[in-house]
């Protein structure tokens, strides 16, 4: 048989003797076709308008969803032990690392490591032992039996277990100019950037104990630190409210939110324009470092409330356990833990919710 050279896009499938050929590479991209192959050189070309959904018969042993800390290091750890892994990324790997510039205080980056390139080392350890990656956004799941249906686009995939990693995203006060400064002066995660403030002055929106905490955390490093509340009444529990309010390096700016960031000549933060809840008069605050802190959103409207979460939306998982109240559903890092939030945790509970998931698998005999 005379080989024959089809043009893009690839073809996936083929039906009968090489008489019509499906060629198929991404839905959303690409138009597909149907090649009809009239003799072993010629064929006739026509575009396929109303394709079918794709439901894929394969059922997947393990389906991780996200691709931060925790979904790829339980990727490394499913691959590894021989489980094979689908990973949906998304459109770009990393979650919140991604908006993270040097990390300092991840283990084994004695130098520090850009966020970014942290999360591609992550990828490829996935990878490297055998992980599918795929840069899809999961839209839905229905956990209403098993298989799992994992709904991507027009694609259903079918999977017997799933890691759900899908992080949380912190709440940010989505003025103007406010990408201009992720790591030039605007932070939301002290933990992770209250080092770069020694000695400077610096403020933390919000009113409520994140705030609180990140502002005492603060002092270690800052010479002074401005929390910033729209009310004049915290929000924050009382024990924070009365350690934030006694310590000497912490001053409240009441009633005030703020209304614009400002560059010095260096492109970094050097102050920011206050507005009055009340009316007042905006004011002025020179600081090189501003910390939002008004909560986080975990990313868990894909799911549409079929896991038990807590009042704030995040996942609940037994104690000592990423296992969620559906059997074969695990979750893991940000998504269910609004205390740590730190990317050595989120991979430590991924390693956990990989770990459980194989050990589930084998006693399903699956
Ligand atoms: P919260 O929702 O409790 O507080 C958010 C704060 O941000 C509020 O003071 C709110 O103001 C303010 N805020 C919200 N939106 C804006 C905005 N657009 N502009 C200005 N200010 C805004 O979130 P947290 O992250 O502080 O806490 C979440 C949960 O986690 C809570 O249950 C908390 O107790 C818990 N937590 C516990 C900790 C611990 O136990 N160690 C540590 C950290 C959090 P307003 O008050 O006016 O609504």
């Amino acid at each position: 048989m005379v080989p024959v050279l089809l043009p893009e896009p690839l073809i996936i499938n083929t039906s009968g003797p090489i008489r019509q050929v499906y060629a198929k590479q991404d839905f959303d991209l690409l138009p597909i076709y149907i090649y009809s192959f009239i003799n072993n050189t010629s064929y006739e070309m026509s575009e396929l308008t109303d394709l079918e959904p794709q439901m894929s018969e394969q059922t997947h042993k393990t389906i991780v969803i996200g691709s931060g800390p925790a979904g790829f290091t339980a990727a490394i750890y499913l691959s590894r032990a021989n489980i094979p892994n689908i990973v949906f990324e998304g459109i770009q790997p990393g979650g919140q690392l991604t908006i993270t510039t040097e990390v300092e205080n991840f283990p084994g980056f004695p130098e520090g490591i850009q966020g970014p390139e942290l999360t591609m080392k992550f990828r490829e350890q996935a990878e490297r032992f055998g992980s599918e990656i795929i840069t899809k956004v999961v839209d839905s799941v229905d956990l209403s039996e098993r298989p799992y249906k994992v709904q991507v686009g027009e694609e259903t995939f079918l999977t017997q277990s799933i890691i759900i990693a899908t992080g949380s995203s912190a709440r940010w006060l989505g003025l103007a100019n406010e990408d201009d400064f992720h790591g030039k002066g605007l932070s939301a995660c002290a933990t992770c950037d209250g080092f770069f403030f020694r000695d400077q002055e610096i403020a933390v929106v919000g009113g409520g104990d994140t705030a609180l905490e990140e502002a005492i955390y603060l002092t270690n490093f800052a010479s002074k630190v401005t929390v910033i509340h729209r009310r004049d009444e915290l929000r924050g529990s009382k024990i924070m409210a009365e350690r934030a309010l006694a310590n000497d390096k912490i001053d409240f700016a009441w009633n005030k939110t703020v209304k614009e960031y400002v560059a010095g000549e260096n492109g970094i933060l050097n102050k920011l324009i206050l507005a009055d809840t009340q009316g007042g008069d905006d004011t002025e605050l020179n600081v090189t470092g501003c910390f939002i802190a008004i909560g986080h959103t975990p990313t868990t409207a894909f799911l549409n409330g079929q896991l038990e979460a807590d009042e704030n939306g995040y996942l609940i998982t037994k104690p000592d356990s990423a296992a969620t109240d559906l059997p074969g559903v695990f979750a893991a890092g940000d998504v269910q833990d609004h205390v740590f939030r730190q990317a050595i945790t989120a991979a430590g509970s991924g390693c956990m919710a990989a770990i459980e998931c194989e050990r589930w698998l084998g006693a399903e005999g699956l």
